[in-house]
């Protein structure tokens, strides 16, 4: 089975394949596309979003698309930057622009202040329908950047019940719970079932 991954971020992509690994499936990369462009993300939820990525690659390509939509929401900024996330300190902003913004909106602000939740909306999309699933984990901003591992606001997330970031955490323990394998592993349990129950309906037809 070949579906894509309708991401142009590559550390989105490399996190995702390590949560397929295992799975019967090959994954490509919109760089095996390289005359898609990137998908403009106009939705106002993640799931929004997700499916509208989703839905253009697999529109594209014909075959089965899978995207995720990722949301940091801080508490002490009303659910900001929630669902513009990626665009946060501007339009082009790199990682570190948007961990900047973050850091001095949040300045002087106390620990218990500070609490926030990762979010991701994954979808797949296929000529048979479509499917979306959530993962969840709440944290906090830490005081300052810790680590160097994975991407973004990496190094100053730390999930609760840890006294690390995810940027410094190796990329399986993050994987082991992160807002992403968490959204991946219940989409993948829905299309187990949803493949199961296709089989079974071929089996009788
Ligand atoms: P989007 O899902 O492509 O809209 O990306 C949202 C933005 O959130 C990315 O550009 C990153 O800055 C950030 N982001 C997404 N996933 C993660 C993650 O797992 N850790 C830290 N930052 C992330």
């Amino acid at each position: 089975m070949k579906w894509v991954v309708a991401t142009w971020n590559r550390d989105k992509f490399k996190e995702i394949e390590a949560i397929f690994r295992d799975l019967p499936v090959n994954l490509l990369s919109m760089r095996d596309f390289p005359d898609l462009g990137a998908v403009e993300e106009t939705g106002t939820t993640l799931e929004q979003n997700a499916l509208l990525k989703a839905r253009a690659v697999h529109a594209a390509t014909g075959l089965p698309a899978i995207a995720d939509d990722t949301g940091l929401a801080v508490d002490a900024l009303d659910g900001a930057p929630g669902v513009y996330t990626a665009r946060f300190a501007g339009p082009n902003a790199s990682y570190e622009e948007n961990v900047a913004k973050l850091m001095a909106l949040l300045k002087g602000l106390p620990p218990a202040q500070r609490t926030a939740r990762f979010s991701t909306c994954a979808a797949f999309v296929d000529a048979h329908g479509e499917l979306t699933a959530e993962g969840t984990v709440p944290g906090t901003i830490t005081t300052r950047s810790r680590g160097t591992a994975g991407f973004g606001y990496d190094p100053v997330f730390q999930p609760d019940g840890e006294t690390r970031t995810f940027a410094q955490m190796p990329l399986a323990q993050k994987q082991a719970r992160s807002h992403r394998a968490i959204a991946f592993e219940a989409l993948c349990r829905q299309l187990d079932h949803t493949f199961s129950t296709n089989l079974l309906e071929e089996t009788k037809a």
